[in-house]
């Protein structure tokens, strides 16, 4: 099977992964000049972690990332609402763990010997012929594909040029994010201060912490503007790493939905399938899962029926990745609640909520067949 990848990402390095592991031979291409650059944190959850196990990079992943044992929520007044004890929640499968995305990268790249990339690549024109798809790359080479996998991410170009129909909707967050030193919240502890159109978030890796800010309001300009200063947060600890950060990146958050994801011998895989916006820090491991259930569908399949395994996949992976959509939109919603009214019974919700029903929900949730 002569398979392209679009976007050595999350989910393209993971399709190659299991691809590799049962011989074939992927051509994996990307826009980006080398995989140096750290990105932010990604949280991987027990659905995530499965799919690590299966292809053999769990030990690997142990030694770059850190566990997250609680997690704990404050008020606008750095009160603590609640502490959600990880560890007793996810007992049975295991806790959600976080490293620096250029880890998680390296550790998916080394899957079953390596995974060349060919970097500084790009589709400039992909043509259906037949059952085989004509591609020709940014340097005038041509050559013809059985299946050409888009995972180039939120803003797929793959998308584009297969015409699938997209629905992109700006969520009005605008997100910083930086790396601060270790020290900055206690060593398992993911801190979260949900303000008044204002979060603040600190995850902890294994040697430094991924500090976010994310405010919600109408900006009308590109993401240039530093950070706003709001009285509000002044005395956070979190936020006063800012200053010394060597490096901050603006985001505007978007969501991205796609209908359908094939079209002939094209489909797409990951965030270019759905951007999700990242309120349940899920996209990684559902990328991770997509990817798995793509290989699991190939695997049955011979060339000619390669649109049959196509079809298989996105009825097992559509219900999931739009009912995990919908939840990161709510719980931002959720998270961002102006009327103080309802931030009253937001907050005694998360204080006073049975924990038997969270790890009921958690359980549920981590233990989804994929
Ligand atoms: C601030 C923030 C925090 C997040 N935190 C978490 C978290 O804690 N946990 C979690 O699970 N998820 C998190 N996410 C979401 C997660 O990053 C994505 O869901 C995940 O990266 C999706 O993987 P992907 O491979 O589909 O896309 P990406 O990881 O974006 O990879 C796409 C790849 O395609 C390449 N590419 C782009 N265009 C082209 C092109 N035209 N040709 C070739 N290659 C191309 C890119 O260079 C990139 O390497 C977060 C997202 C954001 C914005």
């Amino acid at each position: 099977m002569r398979i392209l990848i679009v976007g050595g990402g999350i989910a393209g390095l993971t399709l190659a992964a299991r691809l590799r592991q049962r011989g074939l031979r992927p051509t994996v291409i990307d826009t980006i000049s080398s995989y140096g650059h750290a990105g932010s944190a990604i949280t991987v959850w027990p659905t995530g972690s499965r799919v690590l196990h299966g292809l053999g990079l769990w030990n690997s992943f142990i030694h770059t990332s850190a566990p997250l044992q609680r997690y704990v929520v404050h008020d606008r007044d750095g009160k603590v609402l609640r502490t959600f004890d990880l560890d007793r929640l996810g007992k049975r499968d295991g806790l959600p763990r976080a490293a620096p995305r250029a880890e998680l990268l390296a550790i998916l790249e080394s899957a079953n010997g390596g995974t060349p990339v060919d970097l500084e690549t790009e589709v400039a024109m992909m043509r259906q012929i037949g059952s085989t798809v004509r591609v020709r790359f940014d340097d005038g080479r041509e050559r013809d594909f059985d299946l050409v996998v888009g995972a180039d991410g939120i803003r797929s170009r793959t998308r584009q040029q297969a015409e699938l129909h997209t629905a992109e909707h700006r969520f009005g967050w605008r997100i910083w994010c930086w790396w601060a030193r270790r020290g900055v919240t206690p060593p398992g502890e993911l801190h979260e201060t949900w303000g008044l159109r204002q979060i603040v978030s600190a995850y902890p890796t294994q040697d430094r912490v991924a500090c976010f800010v994310a405010i919600s309001r109408s900006f009308n300009d590109t993401g240039t503007e530093p950070w706003p200063p709001n009285d509000e947060s002044r005395d956070s600890l979190i936020l006063r790493t800012l200053r010394e950060a060597d490096r901050v990146e603006c985001i505007d958050l978007v969501e991205v939905t796609v209908p359908q994801w094939i079209r002939g011998r094209i489909v797409l895989l990951g965030d270019a399938a759905a951007g999700l916006v990242p309120t349940t820090g899920i996209g990684a491991s559902l990328a991770m899962e997509s990817a798995a259930v793509l290989d699991d569908e190939l695997v049955r399949v011979d060339t000619a029926h390669i649109d049959i395994a196509l079809t298989r996949f996105a009825r097992r992976r559509m219900p999931r990745v739009d009912a995990e959509q919908h939840r990161a939109r709510v719980v931002g919603d959720v998270m961002m609640l102006e009327s103080p009214i309802a931030r009253h019974f937001r907050d005694l919700g998360l204080r006073y909520f049975p924990t038997p029903v969270i790890c009921r929900e958690l359980d549920r949730w981590n233990n989804i067949p994929m």
